[in-house]
């Protein structure tokens, strides 16, 4: 490689460091300007704009959402069909709750609280005592 074909792919190479950068940066940091850009775009719509994560914060999931029915999701374990009710990573189907699984997230730490977010199910929040068929054991 000559010197100018040197100096070319580093320049490229630099130049794709920045500009990944400039977008992997604000993901980290929460995007600090967004609340500003989005609050510069005027509702013109006359509808109530809906806010996903107030949802989230709020809302228990319908057990008739897609993802939800895909998942065979139930608030209550006993609604589940007993051909799911299986062992899993060396854990009965009793010992199987939302609050135990991987993709568990609790929405307060510091309080007990019966729902929690799952990083599977975006639509709302799924209750502790709940279950679905991709649980896996949180580690
Ligand atoms: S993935 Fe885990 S936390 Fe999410 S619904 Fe299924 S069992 Fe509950």
């Amino acid at each position: 490689m000559d010197h100018k074909a040197f100096l070319d792919s580093r320049r490229d190479f630099l130049t794709k460091i920045s500009l990944g950068a400039s977008v992997v940066v604000p993901l980290i940091t929460g995007c600090t300007q967004c609340d500003s850009t989005v609050s510069q775009n005027k509702n013109t719509t006359g509808l109530k704009p809906v806010d996903p994560v107030q949802k989230r914060e709020f809302g228990l999931i319908d057990e008739q959402d897609s993802v939800a029915q895909a998942l065979h999701y139930h608030h209550e374990k006993t609604q589940v069909s007993e051909d799911l009710q299986k062992m899993k990573n060396g854990k009965t189907f009793s010992e199987q709750f939302c609050h135990n699984c991987q993709f568990f997230v609790p929405i307060d730490e510091h309080v007990e609280k019966p729902v929690g977010r799952c990083l599977l199910l975006q639509a709302g929040n799924v209750k502790t005592q709940g279950w679905c068929a991709s649980w896996v054991p949180k580690r």
